[in-house]
């Protein structure tokens, strides 16, 4: 672990085992942290925060330049890590460090962008100034399927902001944390303002993280069930959150739409990180009037890509993280076919021979999916595309909009009109519209209902680690 600058075992001497999730090897051992581990790392962020909180936003900026400096030569390295880790095609690693290192870098030039006001009052001796200042030490809790990203997409907008952090690494991924940490360490952040705890058990840390009293504000990316649970202990103890959670998008085509393309698209997102993306369509609704052409492509294309380690070249699809989500995929998928869906691709895990010792599902396509359907309400978080044919398209929005989720949501349509009131009438924080990939550093990112509260990235990401301060000034 990574405490005041310091890389230490944890207190009680105990460690964890890191598997590739491919082929089962061990490829290494983290401490197994507990509570006075948090502690210790709390309270190295605490007495950080006296100084780095003083620091100018040109020095932070520099600061987080050189990090992205660093993790753009190391990018290399930090994608092997990643596919070896958490599995997914290296291609796609590489793609995840860019887009993790663009965090580092744009936050370096919103650090200097953080602005209060001069405000009038109706009283003619009174002046108003609105001061923006760090919250103070962040605690944060990251997930293991964007290993690299979810860390710099917390770590450079609070330490922009002025803020020390505590991070906690998701016990599958905790080597692509510590590679991350050796950059802030190598980067020249000074002792204390960055500390990595990793643990087997994440519970005695998520009880520090809530409850500490020197700990000002929690962020955490993963389930909706230890996200608002978290929110909860935290909130009770009046501590700032911002939570990223799951959710369950659909992906609307339109009449007016082309199928063929948007059937494209629908693929080539659907099985991005084997369909373990908070953002991954779980619904995709296509009107009556291009459904064979939608489903035909979709057929040819999911038949078409390639699961295995993601290491070897052409592989689209990698292992899903451990037996437990293959196991829910399969429920997922028997339920359906048990209650009448039809299933043209794949619908099974594979098992046999380089597949034996990992955790494979095949890339799969569910046709005739209906609402009672456990695909149709629960996170796949798999290589699943389960498709819904409609007719009204009056009441597609409704339909699109029938889940207690609200992160992402995709459109196609050429109509001008029609995208309008898709983007105006669909709950959820990011909608694609003929846009597949609608996530950058510059825009915020984040959900509604059970997805979440707060956004990440853009200018609301930094206004999540900043207080705002009122002076009143009688002249
Ligand atoms: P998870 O909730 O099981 O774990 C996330 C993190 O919480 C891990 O670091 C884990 O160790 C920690 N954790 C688990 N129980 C804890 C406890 N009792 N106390 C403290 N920490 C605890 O989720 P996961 O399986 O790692 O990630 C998958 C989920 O994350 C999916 O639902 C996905 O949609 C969501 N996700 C959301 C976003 C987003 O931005 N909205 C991004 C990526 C993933």
């Amino acid at each position: 672990m990574y405490i005041n600058g310091a890389w230490v075992d944890a207190q009680s001497g105990e460690t964890f085992e890191v598997t590739n999730p491919a082929n089962g090897e061990v490829i290494g051992h983290m401490p197994a942290g507990g509570a006075p581990d948090a502690e210790a790392a709390v309270e190295a962020a605490h007495q950080a925060f006296k100084t780095w909180s003083n620091t100018t936003a040109y020095q932070r900026a520099d600061l987080l330049y050189r990090a992205w400096q660093l993790m753009t030569e190391r990018a290399g390295d930090l994608a092997q890590l990643m596919t070896t880790e958490q599995g997914k095609p290296l291609r796609a690693s590489r793609n995840e460090v860019n887009y993790g290192a663009d965090f580092l870098r744009w936050y370096a030039e919103e650090a200097k962008r953080v602005a209060g006001e001069w405000l009038p009052s109706s009283r003619a001796d009174q002046r108003f100034l609105v001061l923006k200042q760090p919250v103070g030490v962040v605690a944060a809790i990251t997930p293991w399927n964007y290993p690299i990203s979810m860390l710099t997409r917390k770590m450079g907008p609070a330490l922009a902001a002025g803020c020390t952090l505590v991070l906690k690494a998701a016990e599958a991924t905790p080597l692509c944390a510590k590679a991350i940490f050796e950059i802030f360490h190598d980067a020249g952040f000074p002792p204390g303002v960055v500390n990595l705890v990793t643990a087997l058990d994440p519970k005695p840390i998520g009880e520090v993280f809530t409850s500490d009293p020197r700990v000002a504000k929690l962020t955490f990316t993963g389930s909706t069930a230890v996200g608002s649970m978290l929110a909860g202990q935290a909130a009770g103890n009046l501590k700032r959150v911002s939570v990223e959670l799951g959710g369950h998008a659909p992906f609307i085509v339109f009449p007016d739409a082309d199928p063929v393309h948007a059937a494209k698209g629908a693929a080539a997102l659907k099985f991005l990180n084997s369909g373990q993306a908070c953002i991954s369509p779980n619904r995709l609704y296509v009107h009556t009037s291009g459904a064979d052409a939608f489903i035909a492509t979709l057929t040819e294309r999911v038949g078409k890509v390639k699961a295995g380690n993601g290491m070897s070249e052409g592989v689209g699809v990698g292992p899903l993280v451990n037996e437990a989500a293959v196991a829910k995929v399969a429920r997922q998928v028997d339920d359906a076919r048990d209650k009448g869906a039809a299933i043209p691709v794949g619908g099974s895990r594979l098992s046999d021979g380089d597949f034996a010792a990992g955790h494979f599902y095949a890339p799969t396509l569910v046709t005739g999916v209906t609402d009672d359907m456990v695909i149709y309400r629960e996170e796949t978080f798999g290589p699943v595309a389960p498709v819904i044919v409609y007719d009204d398209v009056d009441s597609v929005l409704d339909q699109a909009n029938d889940t207690h989720y609200g992160l992402a949501a995709y459109v196609y349509t050429q109509n001008i009109n029609t995208a309008f009131r898709a983007f105006e009438g669909l709950r959820f924080g990011i909608v694609g519209i003929n846009d597949v990939n609608p996530t950058s550093a510059s825009a915020p990112f984040g959900g509604m209902g059970d997805s979440g509260l707060g956004r990440e990235g853009g200018h609301e990401g930094i206004a999540e680690y900043l207080e705002v301060k009122l002076g009143g000034f009688s002249i």
